[in-house]
């Protein structure tokens, strides 16, 4: 009896002891996003066990049980696009077909366009050119000659235009010629300036240059990680931060990653955690979340239904920036703003300026290197410094053979400079009412001709929307194509304008995507007899999992 008693006091200690840890588990799940996006584990996991399976013709045309004669409309839209692009892009296509087999990358963005269910029958009629010959103002031109309105932005490259860009890098190699491209370890004095506007528009310290936004994201979390002794990183559930192990810890890599807190993004519950953790060495907030809290880029490959949502609330989510920024300077726990994508975009301060919240660490890059491939950091002097002055070999390495190259800083040099000028400085007025105007007008149009698609915005980022529940949504990126609009390899999941288009160059888009969407509707793809619904939708592409399986 005495022994028993012993044993249930001894459990009962053990209980007490450890009821914090589980306390402290049960805030970490509760602040997750009930999403997969939110337990990046099981998303690994679950994605290595999908099957593939895919549709023959008859299941293509017909994989929402539409009658027959709405299938025969979108086969003859599917054939008709399909002689549209193989007369309209044939040297474009044929130089494709070549390098594809020997670029990894080439194969890669191919084969996720569309719902791979759909893919083989797609590739087999609607390949899609991946060549330019030139660029001018908001313009692309293929190798057969077409011109198309720019849309992808060059993954958000393109803030001020492709004119712009070439003349920055000209001018920037004209200015360093004398040093040439190799003058690594010493740096051209040009850098001077670059520190100098930098340390201003972040309102931070110190900054130092890698090749890449995801090496800079790297930088700024290794530095978080050795001046704060923790070990952990935090970033919010859908935010993209670069491909290194640490800030993708779903789907997409192949290890497990231990070190990461995936936490709801504009939640209270991660507040909590955030303030009760020991292990938390940073927050890493990328601000183009705003238009999709919670949710990865969007992308056509996962366009299954009519649920890919979007709308940006600016109030709200400058009040979720400010409460972060609370917790963390309560915590001391460095707030680092990955402003690689939305830096310069949303205000020429970057969101810290726009969202009026002052981080500790900033990375920048894409638009910043002038054209060129850049990773920037700008931090607080105390969470830059990479050595301890009282222990000299406690050091926080980080190197990169072409970090300041001198082109590079040259193209970044007239990037500054021209960003001051009144010219530039005029595309940034009224920036937001510019293109929430746009994006209001558009969607006007759409809903005036009773299209089911609409746009959602934050400034120039822009996301297609589908309001009537259809596995088809991801044909609409080829009528797009088809009307002149150059897409990145996500489809409609964004669209990037640049500042510099004008009205008329907008009008014209609006023209080009309302007619694409009356085209699309004209064919059947978006037909319905009103009883499918988004879940309907999902319910189906399951059992038809399951069914593959056996
Ligand atoms: N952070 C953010 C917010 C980004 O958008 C990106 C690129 N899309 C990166 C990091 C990675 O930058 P890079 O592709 O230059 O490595």
């Amino acid at each position: 009896m005495d022994q028993t008693l012993t044993l249930y006091a001894l459990g009962a200690a053990a209980a007490a002891a450890s009821l914090p840890g589980l306390k402290a588990r049960l805030e970490l799940s509760r602040a997750k996003h009930p999403s997969l996006g939110g337990h990046s584990w099981i998303a690994r996991r679950m994605a290595r066990l999908v099957p593939h399976y895919t549709y023959d013709e008859e299941g293509f045309f017909r994989s929402d049980a539409a009658p027959e004669d709405v299938a025969e409309r979108r086969r003859a839209g599917l054939l008709q696009l399909a002689e549209l692009y193989r007369q309209r892009f044939p040297e474009t296509l044929r130089l494709g077909a070549e390098v594809e087999p020997g670029l990894s990358d080439m194969q890669f963005t191919a084969a996720y366009r569309v719902p791979y269910q759909y893919a083989s029958v797609v590739r087999q009629y609607l390949r899609v050119g991946a060549f330019a010959a030139s660029s001018s103002g908001v313009t692309l031109t293929d190798l057969d000659g077409n011109r198309a309105y720019d849309l992808t932005g060059s993954y958000g490259v393109n803030l001020l235009g492709h004119d712009f860009y070439k003349e920055c890098v000209d001018r920037g190699i004209e200015r360093v010629r004398a040093v040439g491209p190799v003058l690594l370890g010493a740096y051209t004095p040009l850098i001077a300036y670059n520190v100098k506007r930098l340390r201003e528009i972040s309102g931070l310290d110190e900054v130092s240059f890698h090749m890449s936004g995801t090496e800079a994201v790297m930088q700024a979390v290794r530095l978080a990680r050795y001046h704060t002794g923790r070990s952990h990183l935090v970033r919010f559930c859908g935010a993209y931060h670069g491909w290194w192990e640490d800030v993708q810890p779903g789907v997409g890599n192949p290890r497990p990653v231990r070190e990461t807190y995936t936490l709801q993004d504009m939640a209270g519950s991660s507040l909590r955690v955030l303030r009760k953790r020991r292990d938390i060495a940073c927050v890493l907030v990328n601000p183009a979340q705003a238009l999709h809290p919670n949710a990865g880029a969007p992308a056509d490959s996962l366009l299954l239904d009519s649920g890919r949502s979007a709308r940006y609330d600016r109030g709200a989510y400058s009040a979720w920036l400010k409460e972060l920024r609370a917790v963390c300077s309560e915590r001391n726990v460095p707030l680092i703003f990955d402003e690689v994508f939305v830096g310069f975009r949303l205000a020429p301060g970057g969101a810290q300026e726009y969202f009026g919240v002052q981080a500790d660490m900033v990375t920048y890059g894409k638009t910043l290197g002038g054209g060129l491939p850049v990773g920037v950091v700008c931090g607080r002097k105390d969470l830059m410094k990479r050595f301890s002055t009282e222990r000299p070999s406690d050091v926080c390495f980080a190197r990169g053979t072409f970090n300041s190259h001198p082109y590079v800083m040259a193209a970044m040099h007239e990037f500054l400079q021209r960003l001051d000028t009144p010219e530039i400085r005029a595309l940034y007025r009224d920036l937001n009412a510019v293109w929430d105007g746009r994006a209001q007008r558009l969607n006007a149009r759409l809903e005036g001709q009773g299209l089911p698609v609409r746009v959602a915005n934050l400034s120039t980022i822009w996301t297609v929307c589908y309001t009537r529940p259809s596995r088809y949504n991801w044909m609409f990126q080829y009528y797009l194509r088809a009307q002149g609009l150059a897409l990145s390899w996500v489809g409609t999941g964004r669209f990037i304008f640049s500042l510099n288009y004008g009205e008329a160059d907008f009008e014209a888009v609006a023209d080009r995507f309302s007619a694409a969407a009356c085209a699309m509707e004209r064919d059947g793809w978006w037909w319905s007899d009103g009883t499918l619904t988004n879940r309907g939708i999902k319910r189906k592409v399951l059992g038809e999992l399951l069914a593959s399986f056996w």
